[in-house]
């Protein structure tokens, strides 16, 4: 929902420690009262990039703008926010009242007015009764509830959230969930909540901006993100998805283990490698008795492997009857399940319905891969040995024409490999038949 003038507005942000470059270029519009969720893997920088706009990080290159203000000469307690963090970090010797009070103190309110502010802020996060309690004294959910309402307490612009909720147990965080989510209703804040519970993303944001190593992997709403994921790590990270390896072998159709399925071209022909994943998410592949007449495109008769029930869906492992090679998993409620009798060994047709289907290049997803365990296996080698590799890995991995010369080297030295393998070939099987004339 980004506007004309967003709330918070953040322009090529860039953070690196040392040579390690923990955001690359990050660009993101808020608008004012969205809840915007940072999600992403461990490491991914969801944390730096809610330190940059607190002002406990110096960004390396990059402005961020609140209110159409560049808040980049301010020292975090000149910014407008509140903070809530995953350790609640909570004053221990200061009751839920004095804590409450802190930012207040600071602020030079008057005495009535900082009492009157903390009746309501426990009312709002129903702690009413434990006003002198110390935060040893409280559950989890109290403690986070109360950062919570002291992070409310000067009623800031913004309110940043850094995984609050992940320490605490299912249920509580469930119902913290709601409460969150109810009260920034409310009081219509905008927030910035970081996480890596997908659900808790799904559940709560907005808009989700999904992160993978220090960049943006794709911007939208929850529907967007789950139902139309742009790369290979997205459609990943969020949900399950079933990835088969085909090969384009028409325009809109794509051969997995010798049967051709439909797909709708991209209207932009993104799919332009032969190579692809043809992916479907488990819950929606359809499965019907193997005696069903079958009219239906990307229909394939497949074998059940597995089953297992899951309490309120059954997940059903298959593999493709004419090859047995390629598995992908189906997920069907226990009503269905008990209609159609479903059970390991049993022939049924699949049906991979063609506007639930995602295609992606089957190379990105390969050398991203490759890339990341690079990526990996410097950053846990000691520094001092790593730095002078990693920059030049970097500068290498960066430049297309690299990977062009790479690609052209590969191709060469394949080439050379096969021709000299060929004549070695011919060379004996000439030689076998001059020893050995018919
Ligand atoms: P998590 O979900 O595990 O908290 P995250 O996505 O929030 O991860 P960040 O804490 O933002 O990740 O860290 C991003 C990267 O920057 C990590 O690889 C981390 O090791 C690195 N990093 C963060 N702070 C520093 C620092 N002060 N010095 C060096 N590296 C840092």
């Amino acid at each position: 929902m980004p506007s004309a003038s967003p709330y918070l507005r953040i322009v090529d942000l860039t953070k690196r420690f040392g040579t390690f470059e923990a955001l690359k270029d990050i660009n993101l519009e808020v608008s004012q009262s969205e809840l915007i969720c940072l999600l992403g893997p461990s490491g991914c920088g969801k944390t730096t990039v809610l330190r940059c706009i607190a002002g406990l990080e110096t960004p390396t290159a990059g402005q961020i703008f609140q209110n159409g203000v560049d808040i980049a000469p301010f020292p975090p307690d000149k910014r407008d926010f509140g903070i809530v963090f995953q350790s609640y970090a909570l004053f221990p010797n200061l009751t839920v009242n004095e804590n409450l009070a802190f930012g207040l103190k600071n602020r030079k309110f008057t005495k009535h007015q900082i009492e009157e502010r903390i009746a309501q802020l426990k009312h709002t996060v129903g702690l009413e009764e434990h006003g002198s309690k110390f935060p040893n004294q409280l559950s989890g959910g109290q403690q986070q509830r109360v950062a919570l309402a002291r992070a409310l307490a000067t009623s800031p612009g913004l309110l940043l959230l850094d995984e609050p909720l992940s320490a605490l147990d299912a249920k509580v965080r469930q119902h913290l969930r709601r409460e969150i989510l109810q009260l920034q209703r409310k009081i219509g804040i905008t927030t910035i909540l970081v996480t890596h519970d997908q659900e808790e993303a799904l559940t709560m944001g907005d808009r989700i901006v999904v992160m993978d190593h220090g960049i943006i992997a794709q911007t939208g709403t929850p529907g967007e993100i789950y139902g139309s994921p742009e790369s290979v790590f997205v459609a990943d990270f969020i949900g399950e998805m079933n990835f088969l390896e085909g090969i384009v072998s028409s325009p809109g159709s794509v051969m997995i283990d010798r049967t051709d399925f439909s797909f709708k071209p991209l209207p932009n022909d993104q799919v332009k490698d032969k190579n692809v994943f043809f992916c479907i998410r488990p819950e929606d592949v359809v499965i019907n008795h193997a005696s069903k007449p079958n009219s239906d495109v990307n229909s394939a008769l497949s074998i059940i492997q597995h089953t297992e029930y899951l309490g309120s869906i059954y997940r059903i492992r298959l593999a493709f009857e004419n090859s047995n090679r390629t598995e992908f998993v189906a997920q069907v409620p226990p009503a269905n399940m008990r209609e159609l009798n479903l059970g390991p060994g049993q022939t049924v047709q699949v049906n991979f319905p063609i506007d639930r289907l995602h295609i992606y290049p089957r190379w990105t997803c390969l050398w991203r891969w490759f890339l990341t365990q690079l990526r990996r296996s410097v950053a846990s080698a000691p520094i001092a040995v790593t730095i002078r590799f990693r920059e030049a890995c970097s500068q290498f991995l960066e430049s297309p024409f690299s990977w062009s010369c790479f690609f052209l080297c590969l191709r060469s030295s394949w080439k050379a490999f096969r021709t000299r393998l060929e004549i070695l070939l011919a060379y004996q099987t000439m030689s076998s038949t001059f020893k050995h004339p018919l």
